[in-house]
């Protein structure tokens, strides 16, 4: 009897693990690629080392408007689950002292290549440079046509990825055609991604990084904080903790909100202790201008703006010439500069495409499409984004694993 034949549309993360788990069933199976090879994306990921899981995954971690596909995959996938997977191909992990699970080689092109020696060893073809452009089912067989060809199969795997940095791959044209046969999409913007901020200094201050803490506020309310290295743009703001907040920055002025981003520069400082410090400083190096007495302190590129954000005029006396509310003014823009979010910036530079296939539409048990009997729909296509961190690779894989195993 000839195999079933299962087309998996779409080459990356979630495409190549849902091939191997059905290759692995004895499904005939290929797979129908846009890009001239497949797991491009693959590639770029965790800056060319693939932060391809997290020994902290939990569904606290991901973000969709139902929730309950998000608990049932997460319970059933723990991080040992995907290293384990990983490993029997040959991935040996490294877990660095954040948590974040990379390739031991620290080379994404080993994780790429396992992927691949797997397939070919299943007998998976791989047809490259061929974009889907619609699926149609007729009886009980699934159409694919491709810019090419059209091809015929028994079951289909949806893996098109999202609109996240389309150079890479997936530009979003999944989208259209999930909803020509019947699926929603909700709203969707970049995730993971530098923020547009409205300030007249960024010009100024672009290039400077800074550690510190950055917290969220809607209409007044502080949302979320996150800590690390930040870095000022021309356009705005950059730098882990910037992209780990930004879905939850973009979300609400997708929602006409007025969202602040606070930027604290001397988190292990409170007011007080920041004011003793500027104070002691002041008496201290009487000889020195207040611009002088920053030197040392906080970036150089930085003091001008600081001080005119915290509206000190004369700028050429010394610190000691100081009143108390002065030096609270200062106090207040280093631990509290506020900038008005205006979006994000471009699709090109997000990790994440935050929205999606409508989750309530895909059994949360076997990833099938509750519209379509037989397609099955998997990663970053679906409304499920996830933090920075390892945490978009394993939802990819899991769901990957998870459809290529209910065909
Ligand atoms: C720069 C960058 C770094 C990242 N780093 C990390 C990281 O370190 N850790 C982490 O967890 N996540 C990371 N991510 C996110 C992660 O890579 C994605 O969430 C994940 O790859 C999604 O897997 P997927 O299978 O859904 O889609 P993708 O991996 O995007 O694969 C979709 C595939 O479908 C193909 N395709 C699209 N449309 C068609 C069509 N019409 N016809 C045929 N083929 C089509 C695409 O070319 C692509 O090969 C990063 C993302 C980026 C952009």
């Amino acid at each position: 009897m000839d195999k079933e034949k299962v087309i998996i549309i779409g080459g990356g993360a979630s495409g190549l693990v849902a091939a191997i788990t059905a290759a692995r069933r004895g499904f005939d199976v290929n797979i129908l690629e846009k890009n001239d090879r497949v797991g491009k994306k693959i590639l770029a990921t965790g800056n060319g080392r693939c932060n391809y899981t997290n020994i902290n995954i939990s569904s606290y971690n991901y973000y969709s408007k139902n929730k309950t596909i998000i608990d049932n995959i997460i319970d059933r996938f723990p991080p040992e689950r995907i290293v384990g997977f990983f490993k029997e191909l040959g991935i040996h992990e490294y877990v660095d002292d954040t948590g974040k699970i990379y390739p031991n080689s620290l080379q994404a092109s080993s994780v790429l290549d396992v992927l691949r020696m797997e397939c070919k060893y299943l007998g998976v073809k791989e047809i490259c440079d061929n974009e889907v452009v619609g699926i149609l089912k007729q009886n009980d067989k699934f159409k694919i046509n491709t810019v090419k060809d059209t091809y015929t199969c028994d079951k289909v795997v949806a893996a098109f990825g999202g609109k996240a940095s389309p150079q890479l791959s997936s530009d979003g044209t999944g989208y259209p055609i999930m909803e020509r046969i019947g699926h929603s999409i909700t709203s969707i913007f970049p995730g993971l991604v530098q923020l547009k901020l409205e300030s007249n200094y960024l010009k100024r201050i672009s290039g400077i990084k800074v550690d510190g803490e950055i917290s969220v506020e809607i209409d007044g309310d502080d949302i979320k904080k996150d800590y690390g290295e930040i870095l000022f743009t021309n356009y705005g703001i950059s730098g882990p903790p910037v992209l780990q907040l930004s879905r939850h920055c973009i979300n609400m002025v997708e929602k006409n909100k007025k969202v602040v981003i606070k930027l604290d520069i001397f988190p292990k400082y409170d007011k007080n202790e920041l004011f003793q410090l500027l104070k002691n400083r002041f008496i201290n190096m009487k000889y020195k201008t207040i611009k002088e007495s920053f030197i040392g302190l906080i970036n150089k590129g930085l003091i001008d703006v600081v001080l005119k954000e915290s509206e000190i005029e004369n700028t050429n006396i010394p610190g000691t010439k100081f009143k108390t509310k002065d030096i609270y003014k200062i106090v207040n823009t280093l631990k509290e500069w506020k900038f008005e979010v205006l979006g994000p910036y471009y699709w090109e530079h997000a990790q994440v495409t935050v929205g999606g296939i409508n989750t309530k539409e895909i059994d949360s048990v076997t990833m099938e499409s509750k519209i379509i009997k037989g397609l099955y729909i998997t990663g970053e296509l679906m409304d499920v984004d996830g933090d920075c961190g390892g945490y978009n690779l394993h939802w990819a894989w899991a769901t990957g694993y998870t459809a290529g195993r209910s065909l």
